[in-house]
């Protein structure tokens, strides 16, 4: 197998970007392992603030059972914070953040203080109805507050009208977005991953992708 393109010393940002359901979780621990980034999931930091009884844990976990976004400038302060930490500065792939436009600008904003930014994202794409059905398998195998058909149906919502845009603004941004076919076995998954990972990361603002 071909070896890993990215310099694992390189200080590099990643996004693992998806619907619910799409594998982000996944398939972001794979590539936390293989690229040595480091994975930083902001609904795995809300989940466990939310079972310690922070106060900011006891405000996201209504938001999240009901299906919904927690405030931006919330989620924003959580990742400036966790970005700032001496474990994520080899590199990080971001996994649930950012997903909304405003989360996007945020992010670039804090990684410019730094000289730094964006290098890919990793788009998971599913056909909603193997989402669906993946969300509500999940529910039986893991009892996760936010797996019930109605917040399913408003994670689902929330993507459509808020995240996927997105994806756009990193396209506009000329940061490349590698498409990546989520069905599949895990592994058949991360080897597309692999593969598309191994070509060139261009820079942004008049990188190789930029239009
Ligand atoms: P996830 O584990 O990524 O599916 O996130 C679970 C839930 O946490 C979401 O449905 C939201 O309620 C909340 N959440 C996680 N990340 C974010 C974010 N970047 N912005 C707003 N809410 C978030």
């Amino acid at each position: 197998m071909a070896a890993p393109a990215l310099d694992p010393h390189q200080r590099v940002i990643g996004i693992i970007f998806g619907p619910p359901g799409s594998g982000k979780g996944t398939q972001g621990a794979r590539v936390e392992a293989e690229f040595h980034l480091a994975h930083l999931s902001t609904g795995e930091i809300l989940r466990a603030e939310a079972s310690r009884r922070t106060a900011v844990g006891r405000k996201a976990a209504r938001v999240m059972a009901a299906g919904d976004l927690v405030p931006d400038e919330l989620i924003n302060d959580i990742v400036e914070r966790r970005l700032r930490r001496p474990d994520v500065q080899s590199g990080v792939l971001l996994d649930g953040f950012p997903r909304t436009v405003e989360q996007a600008e945020a992010l670039d904003a804090m990684l410019a203080r730094d000289g730094r930014q964006v290098d890919f994202v990793i788009a998971l794409e599913v056909p909603e109805r193997v989402l669906v059905e993946r969300l509500i398998n999940r529910a039986r195998e893991q009892g996760r507050a936010d797996d019930t058909r109605n917040a399913i149906t408003e994670r689902m919502h929330e993507y459509r009208t808020l995240t996927a845009a997105v994806l756009d603004y990193y396209r506009r941004r000329g940061v490349r977005v590698m498409e990546i076919a989520g069905v599949g076995r895990v592994e058949t998954v991360f080897e597309r991953i692999r593969k598309a990972m191994a070509g060139p990361i261009p820079s942004p603002l008049g990188g190789e992708d930029a239009h």
